[in-house]
């Protein structure tokens, strides 16, 4: 007769052919052999590494090697990668890139982490504003526009400044702007919760540079003192009502531009690096992305 431990190692690997569980809960990779034992849901083996990393609320064990408890299979019964999905991918912004088992350990982590560490995609006040580039990429393409909520903090500057699209030559309008340390925010209103898109302000080592004035091609009436901001990945055009709110603005970018990045800001960097190919990423997923897109906090009318 089957000793209970014969039974409970059958049983969890009966579990990896109901639905949602034959692939990978975090890469989509097929046949995971490995399960978080603590989250209930079954991994790839790259990943089960990832979730050691998070031993506080991740705990992983071998679905075919280890020994199981019955509390511990009935649990995993009970949860599994469909259900997983449904608490811990709620709202998952649409331009927020989920990596796959094709992309590196590095981008796979911060997805991981978000997920079941940082809780982002339970809550959105637990979301972090992203990037402007990505947000009105999006909005360009989905004719909507993405909205993201205004911290409470005090901000190293803040004002107007007018701003133009990423092609430059959607003619510049007049918004407010609030930096939070390397965040660029802006809103329509100073008044408003929340704000349209933001700006990550990397460093002079990754390609980051402020000049004061605009392109010499610039397009459009704006206010006389222009701000370019430099990214490895476009040209942001700003222009300021006086000159010496052009000075502190460019001060203000200079002091962030000037700091090379901590380790922990490589996550807003990473977000931006994975936003470069987001453009054919957007175009090739536009269907799915739009049904993401709509549990993304709306505001019309505006
Ligand atoms: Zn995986």
């Amino acid at each position: 007769m089957a000793s209970d431990q014969e039974i409970n190692s059958q049983r969890v690997k009966q579990l990896l052919g109901k639905p949602g569980n034959g692939n990978c809960a975090d890469c989509g990779a097929a046949d995971p052999e490995w399960a978080s034992y603590t989250l209930g849901v079954f991994v790839c083996l790259s990943c089960s590494g990832l979730h050691r990393n998070i031993v506080q609320i991740s705990k992983v064990k071998s679905v075919l090697l280890d020994p199981w408890s019955s509390s511990e299979v009935e649990f995993m019964d009970s949860v599994g990668n469909n259900a997983a999905k449904a608490i811990f991918e709620q709202i998952v912004p649409a331009f927020y890139y989920c990596p796959t088992q094709k992309d590196c350990m590095l981008l796979r982590e911060q997805w991981i982490r978000a997920k079941y560490e940082r809780k982002e995609f339970q809550l959105v006040e637990r979301q972090e504003p992203y990037s402007a580039e990505l947000s009105e990429h999006v909005a360009e393409c989905l004719g909507g526009r993405i909205l993201l909520p205004k911290l409470t903090r005090n901000y190293v500057k803040e004002g107007f400044m007018e701003k133009t699209g990423p092609k430059h030559t959607e003619g510049f309008k007049k918004r407010w702007f609030t930096m939070d340390d390397r965040r660029l925010m802006y809103f329509k209103d100073p008044l408003d919760a929340y704000a349209r898109g933001e700006v990550f302000i990397g460093c002079e080592e990754n390609g980051y540079t402020v000049l004061p004035g605009l392109p010499p091609n610039t397009q459009g009436y704006h206010w006389q003192f222009g701000i370019t901001i430099v990214t490895p990945d476009r040209k942001f055009l700003f222009a300021c009502e006086t000159e010496e709110d052009q000075k502190d603005w460019i001060a203000a970018f200079q002091t962030v531009i000037h700091r090379p990045m901590l380790p922990q800001e490589y996550a807003g960097k990473l977000k931006m690096i994975v936003n470069f190919s987001l453009g054919s990423f957007v175009d090739r997923c536009f269907s799915s992305l739009k049904i993401k897109f709509d549990s993304v906090p709306l505001k019309s009318g505006q």
